[in-house]
């Protein structure tokens, strides 16, 4: 199938957009979240207008210094990632996997430093607001009635003309994580270095309980 054919190409994409109102700024940051995270999964394009309205309603910008806490690993990080630029690798992206579409924000400015909080704003889908785009509601609640070859489109359409209809939002403090003073230690199993406070009992994550692989004995 080429691209041209694709269900879900940029220009459909575009025409759903238009047909909606979406601004050109939301356009330029979905089709920038699209392009991150492979496809336009509904969760990508929810989040993206939630990255949006927590930023505006902290009257901040994309070229600040924000922090973000994700309360899914699903999509919402990667509208974090793309549109606030808050990743996991500067390590202003924490994702703490409670499983609700909901995410934090707050900028370096917003931080009291006598009590190591800061000042967010967390932004949520609120169910009570779902009840106005029923095919939302439905996919939201992994309901069966929810079928995807059918509905996926008329679900884009609606995510389109919901954008931040769909949302509530509420002033929180969150703790701020300070970056930790570290020294390198070797680990007696595998020779490699490791941050001490990542080490247990002197030994590295990997060869305790975080080890992921198997070693292979023949290489060649
Ligand atoms: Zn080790």
């Amino acid at each position: 199938m080429s691209l041209d054919h694709h269900k879900n190409s940029k220009d459909e994409i575009d025409a759903r957009m238009d047909a909606n109102n979406v601004s050109g700024k939301m356009k330029e940051y979905i089709h920038r979240c699209v392009a991150f995270h492979s496809s336009p999964a509904p969760g990508v394009l929810i989040s993206a207008f939630m990255v949006d309205y927590a930023m505006d309603l902290l009257s901040v910008t994309p070229d600040m210094k924000l922090y973000a806490v994700c309360e899914t690993p699903k999509c919402a990080p990667d509208a974090l990632q793309v549109i606030a630029h808050c990743t996991t690798g500067n390590n202003r992206l924490r994702v703490v996997p409670i499983g609700k579409f909901a995410i934090t924000l707050n900028a370096a400015t917003h931080e009291a430093t006598h009590n190591n909080t800061a000042m967010a704003v967390r932004v949520y889908v609120d169910l009570n607001k779902l009840k106005k785009f029923p095919v939302i509601d439905t996919w939201y609640a992994n309901s069966p009635a929810f079928d995807k070859p059918t509905m996926k489109d008329t679900l884009q359409s609606e995510i389109f003309r919901a954008g931040r209809e769909i949302l509530s939002f509420e002033h929180v403090r969150v703790a701020i994580i300070h970056k930790m003073k570290w020294e390198s230690v070797t680990c007696p199993d595998c020779g490699e270095t490791v941050p001490d406070y990542l080490a247990k009992d002197g030994r590295c994550g990997g060869c305790g309980s975080m080890n992921y692989y198997e070693k292979i004995a023949d290489q060649k």
